[in-house]
């Protein structure tokens, strides 16, 4: 049997190749984990875009003479049970490196007794033991990282499976029916894995050129919004690198997401600890208002509040946004990143806790090879920088959609009657700033300093 669980594709898959050529008939199973449901991130946009990726994944397997089956519970009763209901002789998973993930195959393993629980890869390019320094040591700095990384061999692109011949007669499985409501719901990208090749044909051939020199405009977008895809596997990361190999800059970001998975791989402590321990003691202010401001998009800091209005919509933001919201929140704010990367794993649906603590650690200044903590994004700036028509806080924000572009990122520096004029009376219809940039930058700066000292 095969078990899908981040991994739900048929395209390049090694776990299914391997089933499929060891086995006159192959049973795919997929298990609802109350772990994945109500556990430490809960997420109905994630939840979601699963089940919908889940439908796909059963389309794409019935047209291969199959089926994807359904059970809830716990892994280790779950797939000890459906191997016995089938018949099994081996399941073949893709490998998961996520701490939980590791502490739920060894339960399964254990429990499947003399049945092997074959892992293979899938999720990752490059196994967390492949990429070591010299010495057998992990890597804590990303450019090394990179080089090593980028010099190792890769194991060949495989097809989808032609056909998939299945037992007959096993209980297909329903898909649970309290699942929660997603809030975004409307904006969520089409899910399954055709969506998603088709997502990655249009990036390839329209995006990839234009990646290196447009990806940090928030105002005409111009990643590849592929992140969901590569976080549940509608797509395999060594066939998305591979075709997209002519940027460089655009594998350096794919590179991102193994460095951060190798590094939970190996430190599972930064899951809840600020990797430098000289930042483990930061006093943070946790203000209770601030942070409701925060998560509302209402700041007073235009770029700040639509990132975070388009966070709330659509389950998405853009990685600019990300590092503008995260700074503001732990640095102007002095509140603890791991409420803001909680918050984000509560809405993303490309929430993944190894990139998601990784773009928090880096931005809060605490994690490996981070951002030196003194750097703090001036949010105005940043604004003026990347959205300089104002493109993109006047789609998140109805009041902006009138203040001259002058004025859009710092809207209180108008006067009087033109805020009154275009619609945008600060304190009325768009909060005044909610803290002063540099004496917040001053606060945070000491309190840094004095966690250090
Ligand atoms: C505070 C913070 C939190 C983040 N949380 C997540 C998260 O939960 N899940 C997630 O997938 N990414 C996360 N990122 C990384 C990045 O913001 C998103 O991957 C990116 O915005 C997704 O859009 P895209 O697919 O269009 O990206 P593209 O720019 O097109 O990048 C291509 C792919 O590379 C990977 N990638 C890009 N940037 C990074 C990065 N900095 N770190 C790791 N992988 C990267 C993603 O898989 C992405 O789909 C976070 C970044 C920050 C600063």
């Amino acid at each position: 049997m095969v078990w899908f669980r981040r991994d739900l594709r048929v395209h390049d898959l090694p776990a299914l190749a391997a089933a499929r050529a060891s086995a006159a008939t192959v049973a795919p199973l997929f298990v609802f984990d109350d772990a994945l449901l109500h556990g430490r991130w809960p997420s109905p946009n994630r939840v979601a875009f699963l089940i919908g990726s889940l439908r796909a994944l059963d389309a794409a397997l019935r047209a291969l003479g199959s089926r994807l089956h359904l059970r809830r519970g716990r892994p280790a009763d779950v797939v000890p049970a459906f191997v016995a209901e089938c018949g099994a002789t081996a399941v073949f998973v893709s490998r998961d490196y996520t701490p939980y993930g590791r502490r739920r195959d060894a339960e399964v393993a254990r429990a499947l007794g003399t049945i092997p629980l074959h892992q293979h890869p899938g999720v990752l390019i490059q196994e967390p033991e492949a990429v070591l320094k010299p010495d057998g040591s992990p890597y804590t700095v990303f450019t090394p990282f990179r080089r090593r990384w980028e010099a190792l061999p890769r194991r060949r692109i495989l097809p989808a499976p032609l056909d998939l011949p299945t037992p007959e007669g096993i209980a297909v499985g329903t898909i649970p029916n309290d699942i929660p409501a997603s809030p975004s719901a409307e904006s969520i990208l089409a899910s399954g894995e055709e969506a998603a090749r088709q997502r990655l044909d249009r990036f390839v051939s329209s995006g990839l050129a234009g990646y290196a020199g447009g990806r940090n405009d928030l105002g005409t977008p111009r990643t590849s919004r592929l992140s969901q895809d590569l976080r549940w596997g509608l797509l395999s990361p060594l066939e998305v690198a591979t075709r997209c190999a002519a940027s460089e800059s655009f594998v350096a970001e794919l590179v991102w997401r193994e460095f951060y998975a190798h590094i939970l791989y190996h430190y599972p402590l930064v899951r809840t600890t600020a990797f430098q321990a000289r930042f483990r003691e930061i006093r943070w202010r946790n203000d209770p208002d601030d942070i409701a401001a925060w998560k509302a998009g209402k700041t007073g800091y235009p770029v700040v509040d639509a990132a975070m209005r388009e966070l709330q919509a659509t389950g998405f933001v853009h990685n600019r946004a990300r590092m503008i919201v995260a700074s503001f929140l732990t640095k102007q704010l002095l509140v603890d990143w791991r409420i803001g990367e909680a918050h984000f794993m509560e809405h993303l649906v490309d929430g993944d806790l190894a990139s998601n603590n990784g773009g928090w650690q880096w931005t809060a200044g605490v994690g490996t090879d981070a951002a030196p903590y003194f750097r703090v994004f001036n949010s105005v700036l940043q604004g003026e920088r990347f959205d300089p028509d104002g493109l993109y806080v006047r789609r998140w924000i109805p009041a902006l959609r009138h203040v001259p572009t002058r004025f859009v990122h710092q809207p209180w520096q108008m006067p009087p009657t033109l805020q009154a004029e275009v619609g945008c009376r600060i304190g009325l219809d768009y909060p005044a700033p909610i803290v002063d940039l540099d004496q917040s930058r001053q606060r945070a700066l000491a309190a840094y300093r004095a966690a250090e000292a």
